[in-house]
């Protein structure tokens, strides 16, 4: 059995399966020890600072041991204080984003996923560049500025070439006032000399889910295919940072392993990064397994309710409060509205997971990788953000501005977001009020602005944003941001 080792570059050390059985078994011993869950809670809170907030985290055990707590009060803390760290460190903000599938060509034999390499059934698409511009056109037109593009794992009709042929016509398509300013990527594991030319090609995260931690049932659930490799799948944010990739995504797929597992397995990795590179994930995805072509997810016995989903959403926000945390339109309004209560910072709107699918007038289900619960127009989930009082934020300045990795995590740690990333949020919605959105979705939104731009701390901040935000209404753009 490997040693437990944070700092070590090697799978089974830094993922200890040992560590984590001591874990649970820890978890499950304290659950109801109220002393000690109360001493985890008030650790979490975050602390007011000269500069703004301060927040220690949890570690992998503290955590675990607020998950396996079932005491109605004691999860209402965890809401309650999640929902503070999170307002504390990204305000009401939410970031919006879509998938972009590029091709649906796989070589790998994952048992939940349809594009598995057996089946027959689902027809394979492999987007053109020709058809890539007209996907991106079709994403502007609806206001998206940011992409995550997915692709399966196939070296023939997939190659890197292919990757990076797409991004540079993703970032060269300017269609009326459209523009994708931020590209992330989510494609299978790959080397260093890959994840350096994903770099030079400007995206902005690299994210890779890891399924599960489990390396007996990651083993199990992909039995063919160069995703097989556990230890290659798991190290590869390790590759993705030595080759200058400095914003990396985390996530576990919900319903394959047991829950508890999984989620010290992912605080385990997210310390890992943390230990080794100094900086910890940017974003922790918790996508949860669906229906698709080929795949019943009744067939996995571990799939999770809706109000254990909200805790583990709660509990990951209380351990690493710097971290982004994303929800995608597999999940429901109803379960989307909980969620970011309790800490998501970023969805998706108006997502299509086939490959060429906002081309197409209606949803297509031929080419999907899973159906979405969440169907509604990216200006309905955008109206629907802001009358519960969020921001829909379009903002790709940090990227842009070279504040990644470690130099984000500063400027959310000295608390200047009110002062940065607040207004360009207000900046970047105007931009798609105006160009994007329905009369309804305009005159909520023009409502808000106004009173979030009181919120401003700095005055001449304030004023600057107010004059930026009546240039872009009076159709007098300039490339400007915090
Ligand atoms: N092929 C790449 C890889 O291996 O990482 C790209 C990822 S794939 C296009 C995106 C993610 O969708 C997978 O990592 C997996 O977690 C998730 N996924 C696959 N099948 C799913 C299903 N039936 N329901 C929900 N999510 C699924």
């Amino acid at each position: 059995m490997a040693n437990y080792n944070p700092k070590s570059l090697k799978a089974e050390e830094f993922i200890s399966h040992d560590e984590i059985l001591k874990t649970l078994a820890y978890a499950e011993e304290n659950k109801n020890n109220i002393e000690l869950i109360d001493a985890i809670l008030e650790k979490a809170r975050p602390r007011k600072t000269d500069t703004g907030y301060h927040c220690e985290g949890l570690t992998h055990r503290e955590a675990s041991v607020l998950l396996a707590c079932e005491m109605p009060d004691k999860i209402q803390k965890m809401y309650e204080i999640a929902e503070e760290i999170k307002l504390a460190f990204y305000g009401n903000r939410i970031v919006m984003f879509a998938p972009l599938y590029l091709s649906n060509y796989c070589v790998n034999g994952c048992l939940y996923c349809p594009y598995h390499l057996k089946n027959k059934t689902i027809p394979r698409k492999k987007l053109t560049q020709e058809e890539v511009r007209a996907e991106v056109i079709a994403l502007q037109d609806m206001g998206h500025k940011r992409l995550a593009i997915e692709a399966g794992e196939d070296p023939v009709n997939n190659p890197i070439e292919y990757i990076l042929d797409c991004i540079k016509t993703i970032y060269s398509v300017h269609h009326k006032n459209g523009d994708i300013r931020r590209v992330n990527v989510n494609i299978a594991a790959t080397t260093v000399e890959n994840y350096r030319k994903l770099k030079e090609a400007g995206i902005g995260t690299y994210i890779l889910f890891q399924e599960t931690y489990h390396k007996e049932s990651y083993e199990v659930l992909h039995p063919t295919g160069p995703k097989h490799d556990y230890a290659y799948h798991t190290e590869a944010m390790d590759r993705a940072m030595e080759g200058g990739i400095d914003d990396v995504g985390l996530g576990v797929l919900f319903g394959l392993e047991l829950y508890k597992y999984e989620f010290a397995g992912l605080l385990m990795h997210a310390e890992h990064l943390e230990a080794v590179h100094g900086v910890g994930p940017h974003t922790i995805s918790v996508p949860r397994l669906k229906r698709a072509d080929d795949i019943d997810p009744d067939a996995f016995d571990n799939g999770i309710s809706d109000e254990i989903f909200t805790k583990i959403i709660a509990c990951i926000r209380m351990a690493v409060p710097y971290t982004g945390m994303i929800i995608s339109t597999r999940e429901s309004e109803q379960v989307r509205a909980k969620a970011l209560s309790v800490g998501i910072s970023q969805i998706s709107g108006a997502s299509r997971t086939s490959v060429g699918g906002y081309t197409s007038e209606e949803r297509p289900h031929d080419t999907e990788q899973f159906d979405v619960s969440d169907q509604r127009t990216l200006d309905e989930v955008v109206r629907w953000l802001m009358e519960m009082g969020f921001i829909p934020s379009f903002c790709t300045a940090c990227y842009r501005e070279g504040r990644t990795g470690d130099r984000f995590m500063t400027l959310c740690k000295n608390g200047q977001i009110q002062n940065c990333c607040h207004p360009n949020a207000l900046m970047t919605l105007t931009e798609f009020l105006q160009d994007y959105a329905t009369e309804e979705t305009k005159q909520v939104g023009y409502n808000m602005i106004r009173k979030e731009l009181e919120k401003i701390p700095n005055e001449k901040v304030k004023k600057i944003a107010m004059q930026h935000i009546e240039d872009i209404k009076n159709s007098n753009r300039r490339d400007f941001r915090f």
